[in-house]
């Protein structure tokens, strides 16, 4: 018998049962830092930029000797040197002068502007013409204006993105300490399956679940680990559980979770642990069992892949995000629904959709049951709750956006 829970009691059985524990942590490069997660705050310990900076190519002049010019009547200032990038000004800037800078060059003492090209005109014997003011400040990023030292630039749990990796660099933290993941043992189970590399016969597929299972958890920071293909045999299957959870984490086991006589994750699982829960009153993916094997968690997922998809989506990544402590942000936009949707009353819908009109519009995909391919070109998903029965055309929801 399914003992069915509901997706929340799902999430809070996980959540109570297998509480966080200490996590490893590694010292990595930057360069290899993309998408994990960071273990400590990041804070500035430097001024960004460290020093007064052109934000234009011109010159750098007092802003008070540009007052009152205009095309018609130039300020006329004497050029007093180049300042070259990578370079800082070896004199400071006198009274009506000037020195060519760059964008992003450093300035003299005493500037506080700088005059875009574009408003200047050269004339002989060193001299330059502004023909349009500065006001001080203008045209320059002050040292500091970005970072300056003890501010907080990242938090502990950080997702790091190109951005973050950027940041890192130009604060001198060529190495970042980022939270290890768990190491995920990765099961499917079905006489049916065969290699990607093979040739399925009839009657024969391949496996979808291994690589969609293993993807999902590096993308997440995770460590997979494969156990291949099983025969649909109890004994098989045992000991390759019993291999899995001594060498793993946490397991995921796809295939062989409904309650049918050749379904056989369930009877493996308690020949081992204890089951707490079989069935959740969700579609798709009500065949699912959480196991508890020496107090690691074994997810037993529906084996057909879009069930084991949102499975994993909804249950597997956030429980896994929270052992590593990171801030995962979902996405969600509102949208309107292009056609009505029928749903089971008594079990959460999840369906994936297309959103379309600037994302104004989500096109649900209801594929047969099980079919991979329809979540190809999909955003994300929207769920009916338990207690509808559907929704009807134009309805507003809430898409969750694919991580
Ligand atoms: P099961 O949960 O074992 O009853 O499988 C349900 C459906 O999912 C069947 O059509 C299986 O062939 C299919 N299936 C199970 N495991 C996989 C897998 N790893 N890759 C692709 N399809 C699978
Ligand atoms: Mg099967």
């Amino acid at each position: 018998m399914l003992t069915v829970k509901t997706p929340d009691e799902v999430t809070q059985i996980i959540r109570e049962h297998f509480p966080p524990r200490a996590i490893k942590t590694e010292q990595i490069g930057i360069n290899e830092a993309l998408g994990r997660v960071l273990h400590d705050d990041v804070i500035a310990t430097e001024y960004v930029p460290g020093f007064d900076r052109s934000t234009v190519d011109g010159y750098a002049v007092r802003a008070s000797d540009t007052f009152g010019c205009s095309a018609a009547i130039p300020a006329m200032l004497t050029l007093t040197g180049e300042i070259l990038m990578g370079k800082s000004a070896e004199n400071d800037l006198c009274a009506g002068t000037c020195f060519a800078v760059s964008t992003g060059g450093d300035l003299p003492n005493s500037a506080d502007a700088v005059v875009m090209l574009e408003d200047t005109e050269i004339y002989g014997g060193g001299l330059i013409g502004i023909t349009s003011p500065v006001a001080p400040g203008n045209n320059i990023i002050f040292k500091g204006d970005d970072v300056s030292p003890g501010d907080s630039i990242l938090t502990a749990g950080t997702i790091l993105t190109p951005h973050d990796v950027g940041i890192l660099s130009a604060l001198g933290a060529a190495t970042v300490n980022v939270r290890c993941g768990p190491l995920v043992g990765v099961i499917s189970t079905g006489d049916e399956l065969v290699e990607t590399t093979a040739t399925p016969r009839r009657g024969q597929v391949r496996d979808v679940n291994t690589p969609l299972l293993m993807a999902t958890m590096q993308q997440l920071g995770a460590t997979a680990k494969s156990y291949g293909i099983v025969r649909d045999d109890e004994q098989e299957l045992q000991n390759t559980l019993s291999h899995a959870v001594d060498c793993c984490d946490i397991v995921l086991i796809s295939g062989g979770s409904s309650a049918g006589m050749r379904d056989l994750t369930v009877r493996v699982i308690e020949s081992a642990g204890i089951t707490l829960f079989h069935g959740v009153a969700m579609k798709p993916g009500k065949p699912t069992i959480l196991g508890d094997i020496g107090g690691k968690p074994v997810f037993g997922l529906p084996g057909h892949p879009v069930a084991a998809y949102f499975v994993t989506e909804l249950f597997v990544r956030p429980y896994i995000a929270s052992l590593m402590g990171a801030k995962q942000k979902q996405r969600t936009v509102t949208a309107r629904i292009s056609e009505a949707i029928s749903a089971n009353h008594g079990r959460a819908e999840y369906i994936a959709v297309v959103l379309e009109k600037n994302d104004k519009t989500a096109r649900p995909i209801r594929g047969k049951s099980g079919l991979i391919a329809s979540l190809a070109n999909t955003d994300g998903y929207i769920s009916v709750p338990r207690d509808l029965e559907g929704l009807p055309q134009n309805a507003e929801v809430s898409v969750t956006l694919w991580s």
